[in-house]
């Protein structure tokens, strides 16, 4: 089997398949990890391929040279999973005449779109915890930079792919955000159905409110308030990532985009903290104008204190044995619930002695 980058190191990007003059490149979704499989009898060994690869072909990261923390008009945060600072520039983009490409859930994936309609980019907002797919939108950004000015956000490595995609960038502005990894869309859906939902037929999908962490179904939460589901649980607990997030070249302070966003999680805005705070990091002139009069309430923000709270900024998610012990069961067809006791039995049952206790009214909501 000929792939493109390193066996089982794949990012699931896309980048390469739509890339690729002859469409004989298949992107495999093993769970434990992604690979981009090349059809050797149609290849014509012209190597796009490999120059478009981030994981190959290596982009330019640059040290942030600006750091802060903030928070969205109410509109806006309250629709936002952190202090939406993503939803503001979008807005300041559009309302400037840029387009935005971004990710969004539409039947039962997590695809991406560009517009320059407000209302339309209303449903970019919120964080998707799982592996998004991006094909499709590297053509779209491409066609649309001829003639106007376009905003790409999305995980690191996808605006690597975009940067290595995308030949003529003077219009192309990105966003990036600090990621600790992302499992296969498989296991959501394994997750989903053993709850007994059909990701294809939900209508939105979310991953934590303001106020708690978990999956919620057009709207509710699948399990109760303020406890842990076991899809949630894998991935607070880095145990269902794909193999290439261990290693991922993007764990690090020097960022490929004009701006990241993250949580400003070790913030001393304890009063705003429930409502979501923002951390921003600002690395290029365009990530100035990008962030320049915005509607946000701006803050200065100690880059320490952040970089403690989140580890990505310094180095990729740890794989311990945890990690094995989840995937070997769910790939021998052991439950998701099951899989996540073996590999997490502490975590699970400080869940359910939550639940216990909630039930009993001795804990509150
Ligand atoms: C997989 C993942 C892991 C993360 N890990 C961390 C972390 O460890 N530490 C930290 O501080 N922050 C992390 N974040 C970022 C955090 O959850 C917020 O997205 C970020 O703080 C921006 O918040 P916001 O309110 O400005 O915007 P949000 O409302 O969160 O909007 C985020 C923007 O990113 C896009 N987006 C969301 N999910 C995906 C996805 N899966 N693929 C591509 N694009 C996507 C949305 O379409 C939207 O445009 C992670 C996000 C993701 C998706
Ligand atoms: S070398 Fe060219 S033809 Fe072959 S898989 Fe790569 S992009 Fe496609
Ligand atoms: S371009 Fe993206 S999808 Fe293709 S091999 Fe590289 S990481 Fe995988
Ligand atoms: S950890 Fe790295 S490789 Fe994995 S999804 Fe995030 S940016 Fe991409």
């Amino acid at each position: 089997m000929k792939t493109v980058c390193d066996l089982n190191l794949c990012n699931g990007c896309m980048a390469c398949a739509e890339k690729c003059p002859k469409k004989c490149i298949s992107i495999i979704d093993n769970i434990k990890n992604f690979n981009a499989v090349i059809d050797e009898s149609i290849c014509i060994n012209c190597k796009l391929c490999q120059r478009t690869c981030p994981n190959i072909t290596k982009v330019k990261k640059l040290k942030p040279t600006e750091w802060m923390q903030g928070w969205a008009e109410k509109d806006i945060r309250v629709n936002s999973t952190s202090g939406g600072a993503a939803a503001s520039i979008i807005k300041k983009f559009i309302m400037e005449g840029g387009y935005v490409a971004s990710c969004l859930f539409r039947d039962g994936n997590f695809v991406f779109d560009i517009t320059n309609d407000l209302t339309m980019a209303k449903k970019f907002a919120g964080s998707k915890y799982v592996k998004s797919n991006p094909s499709g939108i590297y053509n779209k950004i491409q066609e649309r930079l001829k003639t106007d000015k376009v905003l790409f956000i999305g995980l690191p490595c996808q605006v690597a792919a975009v940067k290595n995609y995308i030949k003529n960038q003077d219009h192309l502005y990105t966003v990036d955000l600090i990621c600790h990894g992302t499992p296969s869309i498989k296991l959501l859906e394994k997750y989903l159905e053993e709850k007994g939902y059909n990701i294809s037929n939900l209508e939105d999908i979310k991953f934590r409110n303001k106020l708690d962490m978990g999956l919620f179904i057009n709207g509710k939460k699948v399990e109760k308030p303020r406890v842990l589901d076991d899809y949630l649980c894998t991935f607070l607990n880095s145990v269902n990532y794909t193999d290439n997030c261990y290693s991922c070249q993007y764990a690090s302070l020097d960022r490929v985009s004009d701006i990241t966003l993250g949580d400003s999680w070790g913030s001393e805005y304890v009063e705003e903290k429930n409502n979501g705070i923002s951390l921003i990091l600002c690395q290029t002139e365009k990530g100035k104008e990008l962030i320049k009069g915005i509607n946000m309430s701006i803050k200065d923000v100690d880059l320490n204190n952040a970089i403690k709270k989140n580890h990505q900024l310094i180095h990729p998610s740890v794989k311990t044995n945890k990690r094995d012990m989840f995937l070997t069961r769910i790939i021998s067809g052991k439950s998701y619930t099951y899989s996540t006791f073996i590999s997490l039995p502490k975590v699970v049952i400080k869940q359910i002695i939550k639940k216990l206790l909630i039930k009993l009214h001795l804990l509150k909501y």
